[in-house]
């Protein structure tokens, strides 16, 4: 942990230099955590406070990709975070990951995504398995936050049901030739590589599924148009499109045919990105509802005095921090190499649905301010909503959950 710390410290201060970093509350479980993670935390609050909160709305109505500050979160570490440090990463763990995604989703959503994507999806999967000469060239340049990476599973044809994948790769002897249209990519327009996920062998079904490494721009790729979301504007969803595209036959990541695990066991570290990061907007939220309660009087008095308004407040504090204890519970499982399947889906649900909760409160407290972008709870209310559909939607998450519940009773 000594190492993020020391970098937070020697750039934090120019970045945040000048700036009135308004001091707000903490979060009240993390006194209970050693010290260097309430020292990250407080890294990410005040650069979230300083950079990222006064330009979200910006960046969420003009679909503007936050480059500058996503240079900055490269610079702080924050974009490669459990990255080993001999290749340029933080060398932190997942619940560092956690509680940094947490703090910088709060100030922006779409900034979170993109740096969930990046460590997650794309860092996650080619640091773990592959190669040193593709980890040089493939993991290194996208620590600083320079350059951003991008996961390619979903297509036009399955979602939820990723083993049917229909991209193919094509054994062409000394390269593969790809073919096939991947969507929803989250990064597609600024990412310079792709971790892509295509069947070498149809027969085999899932156990046919491999995954390649193929940088971006490349012969043969095309960009479908950057899709016009209801939230999360400021990152780029678009589509990869593969026509006989060629990449070097060493591109490969991992075994042949192990693809569809290398995605499972990426996904299930993502989660815990996401929970984060549904976490952050509705910590937003809450913060959002609770001061705009304590200024607003009706009847005579701030409409905090209402006990209808304290219940509503109550609940959503009660949800934000019961999914909060769960997404850091996964991380620490994983931290500490035990099974963490069912726990990052039961985080990634119930914070998932936690935001959507917790916004959809936020906008009731403020009554028409609420409906309105002069304010940012309809902006939150907007960005939770796919935190319940990307990396599986609530409905797969119980399928996950129940399916591990199944194995532990052993009913299979
Ligand atoms: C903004 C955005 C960014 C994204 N980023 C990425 C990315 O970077 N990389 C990537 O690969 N993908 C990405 N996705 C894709 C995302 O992961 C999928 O949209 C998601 O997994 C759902 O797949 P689908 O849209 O095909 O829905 P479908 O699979 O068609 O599901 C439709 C509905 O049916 C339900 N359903 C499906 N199967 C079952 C079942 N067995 N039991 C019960 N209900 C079921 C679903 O829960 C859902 O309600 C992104 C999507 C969006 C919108």
């Amino acid at each position: 942990m000594q190492n993020i710390f020391v970098k937070s410290v020697q750039t934090i201060v120019p970045l945040l230099s000048g700036v009135a970093v308004r001091q707000s509350r903490s979060i009240a479980s993390l006194s209970a955590l050693p010290e260097t993670y309430q020292m990250l935390y407080k890294t990410c609050r005040d650069f979230a406070e300083a950079e990222l909160k006064p330009n979200a709305s910006k960046y969420d109505r003009e679909h503007l990709y936050p480059g500058d500050a996503i240079k900055k979160m490269g610079e702080l570490g924050l974009m490669a975070i459990a990255v080993p440090e001999d290749y340029g990463g933080a060398g932190l763990d997942y619940l560092a990951y956690a509680i940094a995604l947490e703090e910088i989703s709060r100030g922006c959503a779409s900034s979170g995504v993109i740096m969930s994507v990046n460590n997650s999806l794309y860092l996650g999967p080619v640091s773990h398995w592959g190669t040193e000469k593709q980890k040089n060239e493939f993991v290194t340049p996208y620590c600083s936050g320079d350059t951003i990476g991008c996961f390619a599973l979903s297509e036009p044809g399955n979602g939820s049901d990723a083993g049917a994948a229909s991209t193919t790769a094509k054994d062409g002897g000394d390269k593969w030739i790809l073919n096939g249209t991947k969507c929803w990519i989250t990064n597609g327009y600024e990412s310079k590589a792709a971790v892509v996920f295509a069947t070498t062998d149809k027969n085999m079904k899932h156990k046919g599924i491999s995954a390649f490494i193929v940088p971006k721009p490349i012969k043969g790729l095309e960009l479908g148009k950057k899709e016009d979301k209801l939230g999360i504007r400021g990152s780029s969803t678009c589509s990869l499109m593969y026509e006989d595209c060629e990449i070097p036959k060493e591109n490969i990541l991992g075994e042949p045919g192990f693809g569809f695990k290398i995605a499972m066991m990426t996904l299930d570290a993502g989660r815990i990105g996401i929970a984060s990061q549904a976490l952050g907007i509705a910590q937003a939220s809450l913060d959002v509802a609770a001061e705009y309660a304590s200024k607003r009087t009706a009847f005579g008095k701030p409409i905090m005095k209402l006990q209808a308004i304290q219940n509503k407040l109550a609940d959503m504090a009660l949800r934000l921090e019961s999914a909060r204890l769960l997404t850091w519970r996964a991380a620490w499982l994983k931290d500490n190499k035990h099974p963490y399947t069912k726990e990052a889906a039961m985080a990634k649900l119930a914070a998932s649905e936690a935001a959507t909760l917790v916004s959809h409160q936020c906008i009731q407290i403020l009554g028409g301010m609420g409906y309105v972008s002069d304010m940012p709870a309809e902006r939150h209310y907007r960005d939770a909503r796919i935190t319940e559909i990307y990396e599986g939607t609530s409905e797969i998450q119980r399928l996950v959950i129940a399916g591990q519940l199944i194995k532990e009773y052993g009913l299979n």
